[in-house]
């Protein structure tokens, strides 16, 4: 019997993950597991089942306080940068090094929780962390000010220097569709810049970064640099987002939102960096292999089953090939055909809830009706309650329709033509988005010219995702403020300082 014919019934979990979910709903503050002050929980419900498998804790703004004081205090007496930066650097590196030991730990409780497959999880999600944790490790001991010359003054006279500090403490909110690698996003530079931290990650995603706490503990973290609560966006969020003891906002999640936590976070002047949405360009020149190009425009949308930021979920293809373009992607579409997460030939798992495939499902029957056809998909599956959308592509579509300018974040495709690159670039750039792109030639003139035209903070030639921790990203217009990853990620977490000394 072939996989797809399979029943879509989730698998058992590990007895290690039956007894992390078994655990009392608790939050980290201060290092250390405290119920919520009101006692109020929030279901956690697997994707893969539709049912309900454990409860984590809801903060209260009082919650959300404790954390913020817990931070507050961890950075005010210099608990986190009195230590040596060798020391930060060894305790980072500790992290990762625990991290790595329970990598397939994670990967199934990621997998629980989200619905992405394990295998994914254990292949992308786990080593994006690590290397991350690793990669700024180096920063706790590199990032340096510089010396300057002073302009207006005789040389001499004047002693001028430039120092990187800590912001201070960082509230950090993440979204659910890649829970623990956007989790370390955020918490490893903030820790290597000398911050300290209070995350909150999604309800609908927290288990990760529940059990990143049992590690943080075992690490040797001093208690208060890391803080972690769980709960609703509108009332701990919220608060995280307006309290006045918080000095740098970092949020990752729908453009929506980040545009309220901006003009909340305006009101006490916090440092803002923002990960927003996108409704990114895929674009295939006619000198490229259609069936090749196909593979590649399918990992693109159907990969996390869509629920990537940088999903490419608007295809162009060169009016030469796309027939054929559209042809392959109806094909490669058996391959991303929905499993359970846990099921070893998951290549794509259910979306993450009831509420988001009510959405995604609500965008196919709205594009359909506006005129467009499908080439392949639009349904889902039976199944006994699990969120399983099948992989969807959509034609015969007008750069008008909310199925084209919209982030829907799920495996839906809206596919194009167009006849000359003036044309493509001006259609790539058509939207308010601007996170990334992929490019898919041979043309090496050709890919450096739309590579330049296309307004993103990311552009991907003959690939799409790969996401590195030493590159830069972050988007172009409405899609972020800000970058996270590299040397400008870790300085998104200092101020910079100017100290002037006559002499
Ligand atoms: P969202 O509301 O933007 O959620 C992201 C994070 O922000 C979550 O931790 C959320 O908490 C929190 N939050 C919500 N309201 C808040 C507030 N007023 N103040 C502070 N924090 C707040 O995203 P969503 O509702 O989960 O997803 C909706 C759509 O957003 C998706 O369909 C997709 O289009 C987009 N999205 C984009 C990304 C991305 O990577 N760019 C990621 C996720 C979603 P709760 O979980 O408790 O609500
Ligand atoms: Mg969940």
């Amino acid at each position: 019997m072939s996989s797809h014919s399979k029943p879509l019934t989730q698998l058992p979990y590990s007895d290690e993950a039956t007894r992390f979910l078994a655990r009392p709903p608790r939050l980290f503050i201060n290092g250390e597991w405290t119920p919520s002050s009101s006692g109020n929980t929030v279901a956690v419900i697997d994707p893969s089942s539709g049912k309900e498998i454990t409860r984590i804790a809801e903060a209260s703004e009082a919650d959300v306080d404790r954390a913020v004081a817990a931070a507050r205090t961890a950075f005010d007496d210099s608990r986190w940068t009195g230590l040596a930066p060798t020391a930060r650097e060894r305790l980072i590196h500790h992290l990762a090094d625990l991290l790595e030991r329970d990598a397939d730990k994670f990967a199934e409780l990621e997998a629980i929780d989200n619905g992405k497959p394990k295998a994914f999880a254990a292949a992308g999600d786990l080593p994006f962390a690590i290397a991350n944790l690793r990669y700024v490790a180096g920063w706790t001991t590199k990032l340096a000010g510089e010396t300057i010359e002073p302009g207006l003054s005789p040389e001499g006279t004047f002693h001028a220097y430039l120092r990187r500090e800590p912001i201070g403490v960082a509230a950090q909110i993440v979204p659910w569709n890649f829970p623990l690698s956007m989790a370390i996003d955020k918490i490893a530079p903030a820790l290597a810049a000398g911050c300290t931290i209070v995350l909150k990650p999604a309800e609908l995603t927290s288990l990760t970064a529940l059990r990143l706490a049992d590690l943080i503990i075992e690490a040797g973290f001093p208690a208060g640099v890391v803080n972690i609560v769980t709960g609703r966006g509108s009332v701990a969020g919220e608060r995280l987002v307006r309290h006045p003891d918080v000095d740098k906002v970092s949020f990752t999640g729908s453009t929506a939102v980040g545009k309220h936590i901006n003009t909340a976070a305006t009101e006490t002047m916090k440092r803002v960096t923002l990960e927003l949405g996108g409704k990114s360009p895929v674009v295939v020149l006619p000198d490229f292999d259609a069936d090749q190009a196909a593979a590649g425009a399918a990992q693109a949308i159907f990969y996390n089953a869509g629920q990537v930021c940088v999903a490419g979920s608007r295809l162009y293809v060169h009016s030469s090939i796309f027939d054929k373009v559209v042809e392959g992607l109806a094909s490669h579409a058996s391959y991303w055909a929905p499993r359970p997460s846990l099921d070893p030939d998951a290549h794509m798992g259910p979306v993450v809830s009831q509420g988001q495939f009510d959405r995604v499902m609500g965008y196919i029957e709205a594009g359909t009706k506006a005129g467009a056809s499908l080439a392949t998909g639009g349904d889902a599956p039976s199944s006994d309650g699990g969120y399983y959308i099948n992989p969807t592509v959509l034609v015969d579509v007008k750069p008008d329709m909310g199925v084209v300018r919209e982030e829907i974040f799920g495996p839906v495709l809206v596919a194009q033509r167009y006849d000359d690159l003036d044309d493509v670039v001006r259609q790539a750039n058509d939207t308010p988005y601007g996170l990334a792109a992929g490019i898919w030639t041979h043309d090496l003139g050709a890919m450096h010219r739309l590579a330049s035209k296309i307004k993103a903070g990311t552009i991907w030639g003959n690939t799409h995702g790969a996401v590195d921790p030493l590159m830069p990203f972050g988007g172009y217009k409405q899609s972020g403020i800000g970058r996270q990853q590299g040397r400008a990620g870790v300085e998104m977490y200092t101020e910079l300082k100017s100290v002037i000394i006559r002499l």
